[in-house]
């Protein structure tokens, strides 16, 4: 299976879980994976509020939220799989 692609991450706010994109926001799942639908949940639902974030403070602000929707699922989640996720950010 193909990695989730990094862009999808860094500029639409977007990881997947078990297969299955979810937005780092809103923990919305996007039921198709498709970039479109992504994009269009961000643009639609928060680039209005992130759009001003870029670059280093944009990918702390992706470790963060990864991290909360992580933890907030009750996902078992190591730090070392948080750091996969995160590293090529
Ligand atoms: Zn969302």
């Amino acid at each position: 299976m193909q990695s989730f692609p990094t862009q999808l991450v860094r500029f639409l706010f977007f990881t997947e879980v078990n297969g299955i994109p979810v937005c780092l926001v809103c923990s919305q799942q996007v039921s198709v994976v498709k970039k479109y639908n992504i994009r269009h949940h961000y643009e639609t639902h928060h680039a209005e509020r992130y759009r001003g974030l870029q670059g280093q403070p944009r990918r702390e602000k992706v470790k963060e939220l990864i991290a909360g929707l992580f933890y907030g699922q009750g996902l078992s989640v190591t730090y070392k799989t948080l750091a996969q996720k995160t590293s090529q950010l």
